[in-house]
């Protein structure tokens, strides 16, 4: 039986809008994928949302003098409106609502009661003076695995779990100068080390789908024993704690919880109603699972998370695609909202056309390495690549516009059948590259200027192009009639389409 393919890319965190590393990072490449599955007629269901749980948004909220529930209103119709202006489809949008908590905790309260997630005593820095623990975001130091720079809970370098107390030189976030102690608390961790076997097991059996940070931090992570993880933590900002008061549900313990009932939430949205979060996650479901996510998430939804999986529903299935990203930069340094280096999508989106913005960042999508955006890059890159060879061949074919159907060559359907696999081996699992389709969107455009090429098979070839570059380039997708992808590709006649010309961006 074949199901949905369930594509899940991590709730940004509900502290302010996305930037264009957001979205050059998972977003559009999810949104890629899923438009590509659902042109081959498989279904694809997106999920995605904001998560307002992370410590992050107390500490950003306290910087900007809001609150916090203020802060995440505001962010997640910023965050909702800003896919939308990228023309990022989303089925299921996971926020904060009462259904989602109530799962959470009955996730915990089960995990608990069945005796697989346990009391454990943790070690978590306090600060006396204001008698708060200082976890996650609180807290920042050196990290104890690749020296950076680093938050509790998880570095956002190396992608290793940092336990709070194991910093080096701890201090305050909020203030460097204030006392910092340590304090033992009881905490419910997952003796993750029990699920270790079948963590190596699954990534022994995906290993060469892995991109190559990816396969090096995981075999960084199961090659040694896994620490406890812990599912609550004392804090007062979260999802309460299910029997545990003054505790919390660790925000990087929600993936379980997030990722089944993301999928729902989208086929819910698709028209359907599955019995149970779960559903969609049994063999039987015939789903394929697929997560895109920054690699410095593969802690907690890849390792942390399936564990937790394994936990609570050991008959789901795992995911077995794993697109990591590495950071997108500006002008060759990281983002920062405290800084003001940064570009929002959105506002982006209000000075250039969506389809330039998205096949500039496919182009120099960070699959492998970081890679950098800049305002003349995107003009310049955008001009040569796309620009004036779509305008050249989208003039040459709008001159045959109106002369009825033409014929195709047996050569030229014979093209067309190579072009349509060189884009079908950029955009299938487990290779998706979204880079590799961007590249080959502008290999084809190029050969298509060839004067010696005309008639119909410079129709046909053109058209077969644009349905292979729509994933991305959805804008101008709209000159064809329809998207797909399945039986009517090539043909031994065609009529020539009308076409739109693009403009070029001012450096
Ligand atoms: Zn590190």
């Amino acid at each position: 039986m074949t199901g949905p393919v369930i594509i899940i890319t991590p709730a940004p965190t509900a502290n302010g809008d996305m930037h264009l590393g957001h979205i050059a990072g998972p977003f559009l490449a999810a949104d890629v994928c899923a438009r590509y599955v659902r042109a081959t007629g498989r279904a694809a269901l997106l999920g995605t949302g904001v998560q307002d749980t992370s410590t992050f948004v107390v500490t950003t909220a306290r910087r900007l003098g809001t609150t916090p529930d203020a802060l995440v209103r505001r962010a997640a119709k910023e965050i909702e409106a800003t896919l939308d202006a990228l023309a990022i489809q989303v089925d299921g949008f996971t926020g904060w609502e009462d259904r989602f908590l109530s799962f959470v905790r009955e996730v915990v309260g089960e995990l608990w009661e069945q005796g697989r997630i346990v009391l454990r005593p943790m070690v978590f820095p306090y600060a006396p003076r204001t008698g708060e623990f200082l976890v996650d975001g609180h807290i920042a130091g050196a990290c104890p695995v690749c020296l950076a720079d680093s938050c509790g809970g998880l570095c956002e370098t190396c992608g290793h779990p940092v336990p709070a107390n194991e910093l080096r030189n701890p201090r305050s976030t909020r203030d460097p100068e204030e006392a910092v102690e340590f304090r033992t608390v009881e905490v419910l961790v997952l003796p993750l080390e029990q699920y270790r076997g079948r963590l190596r097991a699954h990534f022994d059996h995906v290993a060469t789908m892995l991109r190559p940070r990816a396969a090096q931090l995981i075999d960084e992570l199961l090659g040694k024993p896994l620490v406890d993880f812990p599912v609550t933590y004392p804090s007062s900002w979260g999802i309460p704690a299910p029997g545990l008061p003054g505790q919390v549900v660790n925000p990087n313990a929600e993936p379980v919880a997030w990722t089944l009932y993301c999928s729902m939430l989208a086929a819910e949205s698709a028209g359907h109603s599955p019995a149970s979060e779960h559903e969609l996650w049994l063999p039987q479901a015939g789903s394929e699972l697929v997560y895109f996510l920054g690699a410095d998430n593969l802690y907690p939804f890849a390792i942390a998370g399936l564990g937790m999986l394994a936990a609570y529903r050991p008959e789901c299935l795992f995911p077995t695609r794993l697109f990591t990203n590495e950071f997108y930069e500006l002008d060759r340094e990281k983002f920062s909202t405290s800084r003001g280096h940064l570009v929002w999508a959105r506002d982006l989106a209000a000075q250039a056309p969506r389809d330039l913005i998205r096949f500039h960042l496919a182009t120099d999508s960070p699959e492998l390495q970081r890679s950098s955006f800049s305002r003349t890059e995107l003009a310049r890159l955008t001009r040569i690549r796309l620009v004036e060879p779509w305008n050249r061949v989208a003039e040459r074919v709008n001159g045959l516009s109106g002369s009825g159907p033409l014929p195709v060559s047996a050569r030229a359907q014979s093209d067309a059948a190579r072009i349509a696999e060189r884009f079908r081996a950029a955009y299938e699992l487990p290779r998706f590259s979204l880079q590799r389709a961007a590249t080959t969107i502008t290999q084809q455009l190029h050969r298509l200027t060839d004067p010696a090429l005309d008639g119909g098979d410079l129709c046909h070839q053109t058209e077969v192009v644009l349905r292979y570059a729509a994933p991305i380039l959805v804008d101008l997708a709209t000159a064809l009639p329809d998207t797909g992808l399945t039986g009517i590709t090539i043909r031994d006649s065609v009529e020539p389409l009308r076409l739109p010309l693009l403009s070029p961006l001012e450096s």
